[in-house]
């Protein structure tokens, strides 16, 4: 990038006036949540025990699982859920829902991951039979997984003191988060991470069985920066001039449109937790990727990262960052060069390095 001098004179003023200008923005709470409920509706819907054996205690085997992954635990792991039988209240809301978000005014709420269809009536079964378990699983949950996750939060506790993960975000993607609080909820039997829309909350699992390994900016960085620039609560990155021309680019090259979203939220899980120092500076996240087209995109970001960081007249946000890159990668000049090959996204990519890299099961 060969710009002269006085144009790098005013890329560093202006990167003065930006960290002023969020350092004077009002600051995003965190707010850490647990809930027994939540993990009990991982266990119950997806039979998931993770470290804990609780099929010897609870037998479910006879009971059904549910093949779309919900957000109806995150959901639940909201409310201060004082009786089981409050979950039947909040589950009318998957009555006759087809979609997987469901609009209320004045922000959406999302009430799956996929695209895969649910039945009410199910729910409601399964609900109804977990029941009479509920209360062995409780006793079991109040002495071998809640100290888990107060252990873990703890640990993002001190880490927060170190670094404001939110502020850090918001000052590395040049965008503000639209609301000011975010909800952190520790579910020890997630399969992995996740973000959920209104309220805006982010959850995750303890990633092994001593919950010993915390990294904020791992989990913060990957969903918070779907929330900052998603088309639901975020500043929308694909009303962008560009996000048409960098679509299709990636289309044509074998990828789908969500990889560009994608791509960026694991590079950006990486790189909040080592602008936090929480993670060595010479880990790169594309190293742990197998899918080619995210694989480039994410090394893209990497070599381009630092020009985004000395030029914001060059890339006001985050998203012009996202697409100019991969506009360039993607680009015919480039194509030749990077040798494009065709997979179909794996999931696994996400959640690469087993507890190192939190990912996200869910794009
Ligand atoms: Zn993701």
């Amino acid at each position: 990038m060969n710009l002269v001098k006085y144009v790098l004179f005013i890329s560093i003023t202006l990167s003065f006036t930006k960290q002023n200008l969020y350092s004077k923005t009002k600051e995003v709470k965190i707010k850490f949540v647990y809930s027994p409920y939540a993990d009990f509706l991982y266990f119950l819907f997806y039979h998931n025990q993770r470290w804990f054996n609780l099929d010897s205690i609870i037998p479910v085997d006879s009971l059904p699982t549910i093949q779309s992954l919900l957000t109806f635990p995150e959901m639940v792991a909201l409310k201060n859920i004082k009786d089981y039988k409050e979950l039947y209240k909040l589950l009318e809301i998957y009555k006759n829902a087809t979609n997987k978000i469901v609009v209320f005014k004045p922000k959406p709420i999302l009430l799956k991951h996929d695209s895969l269809p649910v039945s009410y009536d199910t729910l409601r079964i399964l609900i109804k039979k977990g029941e009479k378990y509920f209360p062995t699983f409780k006793k079991y949950w109040k002495q071998n997984i809640k100290p888990l996750e107060e252990k873990l939060i703890d640990k993002w506790k001190k880490e927060l003191d170190s670094c404001h993960v939110i502020k850090k975000l918001q000052e590395l993607t040049r965008l503000k988060f639209s609301f000011d609080t975010i909800y952190v909820g520790c579910i020890a039997l997630h399969f992995s991470g996740s973000a959920y829309f209104y309220p805006p909350a982010i959850y995750s699992t303890i990633f092994n069985k001593e919950a010993n390994s915390p990294d904020l900016g791992l989990l913060i960085g990957h969903e918070s920066t779907h929330l900052l620039i998603n088309e639901y609560v975020g500043k929308n990155w694909k009303k962008h001039p560009l996000a048409e021309k960098a679509i299709s680019l990636v289309i044509k090259n074998g990828g789908k449109e969500y990889y560009i979203e994608e791509a960026l939220c694991l590079f950006m899980q990486v790189k909040l937790s080592q602008e936090c120092n929480f993670m060595r500076q010479n880990i790169k996240m594309s190293d742990y990727l197998k899918d080619p087209i995210l694989k480039k995109l994410c090394k893209g970001f990497e070599k381009n990262w630092e020009n985004y960081k000395k030029y914001p007249d060059k890339y006001p946000t985050i998203i012009d960052f996202m697409l100019k890159t991969a506009i360039q990668i993607f680009s015919k000049n480039y194509s030749s060069y990077i040798g494009i090959r065709r997979y179909k996204y794996s999931s696994s990519d996400s959640s690469p390095a087993g507890s190192i890299f939190t990912g996200a099961v869910v794009p």
